[in-house]
């Protein structure tokens, strides 16, 4: 409170005053594309883009994707579209010391997400590899996570799933980079107990191709796991590829 009369709160991305502290300012907002229409009821695709390529198959309510590969997660929803006007806040966040972003992201993600927490038990974010998470100082996965849980009053534990891949996050192209994560990801023996036929909610700042969060689900599942749902801030939404 104090600090708001010294300081008077500024947008998150550009720094323009705001009204209240950790938000953003009307004009950014204007800028963040709301994935809150139609979308695959598997990987959260959203259908305009899908109707203006045909691709939609109205009956199974599946993006062409799902309905040609049956995903390992149950669910996957994001609150935001990636794109260019994006990038700058999630690169703030992700690799600059921007945390305060974590605040604001949360309260998108809780009115995003809906449909996934009545049935979720326990929360955890997709882990950054050991190196990694030492040369950025914090995992913001684990930031959303943990936020999340406390407003929710769940159970967070981001020590149960591990990465045991250092996969580099911005090499090759995005098959290689899907073919990296394979086999990245295990949960500790010793704590597949605590996840045993329990619904996973996992938490990632970032949903590209989905074949990081497919490989935390097998992993997830591989261990007891009984589902697993995803909820992301943004989703890269690049038309379908059949191959
Ligand atoms: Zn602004
Ligand atoms: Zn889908």
């Amino acid at each position: 409170m104090t600090l708001d009369i010294i300081l008077p709160p500024k947008c998150l991305n550009c720094s323009a005053r705001v009204d209240s502290a950790q938000n953003i300012c009307p004009d950014c907002w204007k800028k963040l594309h709301f994935l809150s229409g139609p979308k695959c009821s598997c990987c959260g695709y959203p259908f305009e883009i899908e109707l203006a390529n045909d691709f939609r198959d109205l009956g199974e309510n599946l993006c062409a994707a799902c309905q040609k590969k049956e995903r390992a997660f149950d669910r996957a929803v994001s609150a935001l579209r990636y794109d260019d006007d994006s990038r700058k806040m999630v690169i703030g966040f992700k690799h600059h010391d921007k945390p305060e972003f974590a605040g604001y992201f949360t309260k998108l993600m809780l009115q995003a997400g809906k449909e996934l927490f009545e049935n979720a038990d326990l929360i955890m974010p997709v882990p950054l590899h050991k190196h990694r998470q030492f040369s950025r100082r914090y995992n913001q996965s684990a930031l959303l996570s943990r936020n999340l849980a406390k407003a929710l009053s769940l159970k967070h534990d981001p020590k149960i799933l591990v990465r045991i891949k250092n996969t580099p996050p911005q090499q090759g192209n995005l098959k290689r980079r899907a073919k990296n994560v394979i086999g990245a990801f295990k949960v500790v023996p010793e704590r597949k107990n605590d996840i045993k036929n329990k619904n996973i909610l996992l938490i990632d700042d970032v949903y590209t191709t989905g074949a990081t969060t497919e490989n935390c689900a097998k992993a997830l599942k591989k261990a007891g796991a009984q589902k697993v749902f995803v909820l992301t801030v943004y989703r890269v939404v690049s038309p379908y590829d059949p191959n």
